[in-house]
């Protein structure tokens, strides 16, 4: 068995390591100063301009969208590298395109819709967001109750979302809705692409979240769109909709174990210069515990993700392992974050340091695509299920 990523893939990660380095790192201090000061966690348009320009000129554009819309169409393996080195900074900065999405209109889009969304989408022209939790339905979206009902040439939609990330920026919303009430997520849920100047879809409120971030709820009333809006097979919305998850997913690994290395790495270089009743603190055996039990857990979860991947690469479905490393990653970076900050002692309860940005991050992660219980009651079903 082989461990390594492949001479281009860590090549790529490599790059990508030093855009972090020389782009984003230096922007954390504005960054930190204004989510402090209540001004969200964002980069201002003077700020993300220079580094699209030099992310776009270093070819790190598009790097797994399709070749013909001048992506490099880079495998997920070579992507949880990518992404361990972006989750290395708490500068707010998405590669573009942002992979999930990307992945569900790979898996849906028709030649029109490929033209008008995927296209722009992949060449990084057009953003969007994912419109599946509500108010009544969020860990089990298939409970969600916003209708899609065919009128003519057009469908109507009706209903609520809430949660709803990128809203205040989407060119375009993927919006889930239900369209045969009796077949449920079998069938009977629909993807809908919902451009955002569309009568009916309304904004209703942005909602502040943890670390300066921000969701957004969303009414949608008597929302007229044409027939060819329709994302992939009517009734059959919801696999595609895993599989944009699923995507996150991983990607979510990724991020959890670049952000535990540089909260490792942190410790590891503070502990020995502190000290603490005569001693440096890397000499307490708590802090010790904390350094191994971090670095261990890292390993693990850099391997279970790199295997997710594979499989993934492979055209399996590991939707357990998914789910594991969505837990196993987020928890283990909650944990090692924590044991960070308790380390810097009142510096690390700093909104000076990047720590808790960190942990506010992951704090969220631990909800979103499906919170840790969630995660757990899938994998034993599944477990117990193949038994
Ligand atoms: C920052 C952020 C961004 C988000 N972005 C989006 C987005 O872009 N689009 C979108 O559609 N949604 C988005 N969401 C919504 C997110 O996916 C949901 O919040 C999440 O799935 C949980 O749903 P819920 O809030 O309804 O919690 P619930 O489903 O009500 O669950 C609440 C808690 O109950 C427990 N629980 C629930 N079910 C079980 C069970 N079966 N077994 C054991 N415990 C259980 C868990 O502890 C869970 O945390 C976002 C959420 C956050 C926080």
């Amino acid at each position: 068995m082989d461990f390594e990523l492949s001479e281009e893939h860590r090549m790529i990660k490599d790059l990508v390591a030093r855009f972090v380095r020389d782009e984003l790192l230096p922007l954390e201090k504005a960054v930190l100063e204004r989510e402090a000061a209540g001004q969200g966690w964002v980069l201002t348009p003077e700020e993300r301009a220079p580094v699209d320009a030099k992310s776009k000129e270093l070819g790190l554009w598009g790097l797994d969208a399709p070749e013909v819309f001048g992506g490099s169409d880079l495998p997920i393996t070579a992507m949880v590298g990518v992404n361990e080195e972006l989750g290395k900074t708490i500068t707010p900065y998405t590669l573009p395109p942002d992979s999930p999405n990307l992945r569900m209109l790979m898996s849906t889009c028709n030649d029109e819709q490929k033209a008008l969304y995927l296209e722009p989408y992949a060449r990084g022209e057009k953003t969007s967001a994912i419109a599946i939790s509500e108010p009544g339905a969020g860990g089990d979206p298939a409970g969600m109750t916003t209708r899609a009902v065919r009128d003519g040439d057009d469908w109507v939609l009706n209903g609520r979302k809430i949660w709803v990330s990128r809203v205040g920026y989407a060119d375009f919303t993927i919006v889930m809705a239900v369209t045969d009430k009796s077949k449920g997520a079998r069938g009977g849920i629909s993807a809908f692409l919902v451009d955002r100047d569309t009568p009916g879809y309304n904004v209703l409120r942005r909602i502040p979240m943890l670390g300066g971030a921000y969701t957004y709820e969303l009414t949608f009333e008597d929302c007229r769109i044409p027939a060819s809006k329709l994302l992939g097979r009517e009734g059959y919305g919801f696999a595609p909709m895993q599989l944009r998850l699923s995507t996150r997913r991983v990607q979510m690994a990724a991020w959890c174990t670049g952000m535990s290395q540089r909260a490792l790495d942190m410790m590891i270089e503070y502990a020995p210069q502190r000290v603490t009743f005569g001693l440096p603190l890397s000499q307490r055996q708590a802090i010790q515990w904390w350094i191994t039990e971090a670095a261990t857990k890292i390993h693990a979860c850099r391997l279970m993700t790199y295997d997710a991947a594979v499989k993934i690469d492979r055209g399996e479905e590991p939707r357990t392992e998914v789910a594991m490393i969505k837990v196993f990653g987020t928890e283990m970076a909650w944990e090692t974050i924590d044991r960070a900050m308790q380390t810097f002692g009142g510096m690390g309860m700093t909104k000076e340091m990047p720590l808790q940005m960190m942990a506010n991050r992951v704090r969220l992660m631990r909800i979103f695509e499906g919170p840790t219980e969630i995660h757990k009651m899938v994998i034993a079903r599944r477990l117990i299920d193949k038994r």
